[in-house]
């Protein structure tokens, strides 16, 4: 495979070049002090940006400010949620960008500015991430606020978020000199991108203009990930908000060239128009997205995680003794297999150990290292189900008690409008005191965000997942189990199809159509194999832990991801494109990979 070469450094000059890919997503976890994600799909685009850093890809991303954050959770002794804004300053953690670009959204002009943070890779290669700001003295003072909140106010209040992203994006990147070649909508939220790239195909002619010939030229450079596997999780517009918020012109078009839906603007819908490549993000999520849309034809890129974001730190001494490219070359970590077990495990029991101590800090509860425990941190969205677990109390009870003890962590923040998501937290609260003896301890840690994400996934013995099928597109926490060694037990969904190989990298819980039955299937994997294995067997649990490194670790990452990306999606014609140079003298770039 031809690729561009890894080492080769673009300064953010030669990237204004041309040839670049633009990379928009709603929210990015760019660092830990930088609030502006919520869960997965920030994540998993943080983790893609940082993989495009070490791999020297040229793009530049696009993202919104989201000055008050995302909240802080709050719990009370009683599970209830509370929330609270984290807000943080771009004056103070981003460089000013110079350009101020306007939007008209619902009829007035909003002025957006920008920042910059560079995000550096393993070699040194940095690629722009623009934060763009709406809090601008001519703004009118409700505009001001439309860079504030992620995923908050009403459905107004989205769509003007999705114009702002979109459009004020796009045509950002240009005020700033870059030159994409590419456009990747990660998520529908980013869908309106559309319309610059079609404005620009147009050359001053207006929209009511474009032709079909007009919207494949913009297919040819848009590309599009849908994360979605429910139609309800679409973003979906009425009619009227689509006219007064995006003005007669854009709405027309839109809705000339097929993006409205049961007289609903469908920002899914204009994404796949506009896109000449479409994936769900893992394989089963493909087959859902083209049932769920059987006029398109999407593929499919197994999501992954950044290997050397979420390897805890005693772990990446192993792999930097015994595998040292593998930061550069993920691949290296199939050779994982060879690393004597013994190192693991004691890179695991660091690991444990640190995660416990933030457990007793966090919650005075002292746990023991030498019990098995088990994590389940995500967002409390319903289907995940956090209380599947808790189906059958005694039963877990009595288990813990027979086989030699059982902690169990839980985290997980529910979004503030969801009352059912926040009804799980409190059941799984109510139950951890009324569980809680010496055999069986369990903890819901307050504040999910990535550094505690980290030590969990990271520290715990097994990693659980439980969501209703096929909600979950990807799921992306037991990837970062894996690196660490960290076997999971999960429900056949997104990624845990492939990476599921049973008593190898975990196990499975089986499909049944009823939650008895799954509950069944799960509390006896834990009864039969899995506390046996652990408290009896730990040569067998030692290998296991080595082979979910090397058979995980070394493909559900963002590096393996990102490749796949380049290779179909970014560039198919598999050399990368600079404006103004010849293709031949792109094979010098190259190297054989
Ligand atoms: C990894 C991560 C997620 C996504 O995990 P899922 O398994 O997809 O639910 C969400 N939030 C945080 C803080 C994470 O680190």
């Amino acid at each position: 495979m031809r690729f561009i070469n890894r080492s080769q450094y673009f300064s953010p000059e030669e990237l204004k070049e041309g040839g670049i890919v633009a990379y928009f997503s709603m929210e990015i976890a760019v660092i830990p002090e930088i609030p502006t994600y919520s869960g997965g799909l920030g994540v998993l685009a943080g983790d893609t940006l940082r993989a495009a850093a070490d791999m020297g890809l040229p793009l530049a991303a696009v993202t919104l400010a989201h000055r008050k954050g995302y909240f802080r959770q709050h719990l009370d002794a009683n599970g209830n949620q509370t929330e609270e804004p984290q807000l943080w300053s771009p004056e103070k953690t981003l460089m000013a960008e110079e350009p101020v670009v306007t939007v008209t959204v619902e009829g007035r002009p909003v002025a957006l500015r920008a920042w910059r943070y560079e995000m550096e890779g393993v070699t040194g290669h940095r690629i722009p991430i623009c934060f763009l700001d709406a809090d601008l003295e001519q703004n009118d003072p409700a505009d001001r606020a439309l860079t504030d909140y992620l995923y908050g106010g009403d459905t107004n209040y989205r769509l003007r978020q999705e114009a702002i992203l979109g459009i004020g994006g796009a045509r950002m990147l240009r005020a700033l000199g870059y030159k994409p070649s590419v456009y990747h909508m990660n998520e529908g939220h980013a869908a309106l991108l559309a319309i610059p790239v079609l404005e620009q195909e147009l050359h001053g002619a207006g929209l009511q203009t474009a032709t079909e010939r007009n919207l494949e030229a913009v297919r040819r450079r848009c590309v599009f990930t849908t994360h979605t596997p429910v139609p309800a999780g679409h973003d979906r517009f009425s009619g009227e908000q689509a006219y007064r918020i995006l003005g007669a012109e854009r709405a027309g078009v839109l809705e000339r060239f097929g993006c409205f839906h049961d007289g609903l603007l469908n920002l899914t819908y204009v994404a796949l128009r506009f896109s000449r490549f479409v994936n769900g993000v893992a394989m089963q999520h493909g087959k859902v997205s083209r049932q769920m849309f059987p006029e398109y034809t999407i593929d499919a890129i197994t999501n992954g995680v950044h290997a050397g974001t979420w390897t805890a730190s005693a772990v990446q001494a192993v792999f930097d003794k015994h595998l040292p490219r593998w930061r550069q070359d993920n691949v290296t970590l199939r050779y994982a297999i060879d690393i004597p077990e013994n190192e693991i495990v004691e890179a695991h029991a660091a690991s444990k150990a640190a995660l416990l101590a933030e457990v007793k800090r966090a919650s005075g509860v002292e746990m023991r290292p030498e019990v098995f425990t088990l994590g389940f941190a995500r967002r409390a969205a319903t289907y995940k189900r956090a209380d599947l677990l808790f189906t059958d109390p005694e039963r877990l009870l009595r288990m813990a008690e027979q086989q030699g003890g059982m902690q169990i962590l839980y985290a997980g923040k529910a979004h503030p409008a969801d009352e059912p998501g926040k009804a799980k937290i409190r059941r799984v609260i109510e139950l951890s005191h009324e569980l809680s003896e010496s055999a069986l301890q369990i903890v819901y840690l307050e504040n999910y965000e990535w550094r505690l994400g980290a030590l969990l996934t990271g520290g715990v013995d097994l990693w659980l997942n439980t969501p209703r099928r096929p909600y979950e597109a990807s799921g992306t926490s037991g990837m970062k189990a894996a690196l660490n060694g960290v076997p999971s037990l999960s429900i056949l969904d997104g990624w845990w199809i492939e990476g599921w190989i049973e008593g190898v990298t975990g196990w499975a819980i089986e499909d049944h159509d009823d939650e008895p039955g799954e509950a069944n299937s799960l509390y006896e994997h834990l009864e039969q194999t899995i506390l046996p294995l652990y408290y009896r067997d730990q040569g067998q649990w030692r290998r296991i832990m080595r082979s979910t490194i090397a058979l995980n670790g070394s493909f559900f990452n963002t590096q393996r991801m990102l490749e796949q990306y380049v290779i179909n999606a970014y560039f198919p014609e598999r050399r990368v494109e600079k404006a103004g140079e010849p293709a031949e003298a792109e094979v010098e770039n190259t190297v054989a990979h």
